[in-house]
């Protein structure tokens, strides 16, 4: 079976099947072409879009005709200082509270042994401590505040739930 070849020039010419990958010669320009096999035309056998969903299993369906998937969008990590930051602060908060106790309980006890001097002296130590503890939570909470405020944006960029 022959097989057709257009040339650059327009003109179609024949060819044996035995000559495919060979070179040959347009009758009409003259120019030296391949001779290869023809592009298979495009089948026509396409499912007309009615614009609803065909749900007949028996019907085949050229999986090359199927809609490409969605593109998945590619969720990339979370940056890895949101968890650290996240520790640091309440790890923060918590020795806040913790030398604020025990500066407390230490005065407390030490209070009952102190005079007039000592416990000017002891009342300043809790209110430092006391001041401590109250600027590291001041400081900490807007961090975690930042944080999670952080992960809402990426969530909602990327469509987390
Ligand atoms: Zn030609």
């Amino acid at each position: 079976m022959a097989i057709e070849i257009t040339c650059t020039c327009g003109r179609i010419l024949n060819a044996p099947d035995s000559a495919i990958g060979k070179k040959g010669r347009c009758k009409g320009c003259g120019k030296v072409i391949d001779i290869v096999t023809p592009p298979e035309p495009e089948k026509q056998n396409r499912v007309p879009d009615l614009g609803i969903q065909m749900e007949d299993e028996d019907v085949p369906v050229d999986p090359r005709l199927a809609p490409p998937p969605p593109p998945s969008v590619k969720i990339p990590p979370e940056p890895f200082y949101y968890g650290f930051l996240v520790f640091y602060a309440y790890t923060c908060i918590t020795l806040g509270i913790v030398q604020f106790v025990v500066f407390l309980g230490l005065a407390v006890v030490a209070a009952q042994y102190a005079d007039y001097g000592q416990s000017v002296v002891l009342g300043s130590t809790v209110l430092w401590s006391l001041g401590v503890m109250l600027g590291v939570v001041l400081v900490s909470c807007p961090v975690l505040l930042a944080v999670d405020a952080a992960r809402n944006v990426r969530a909602m960029r990327y469509g987390i739930k």
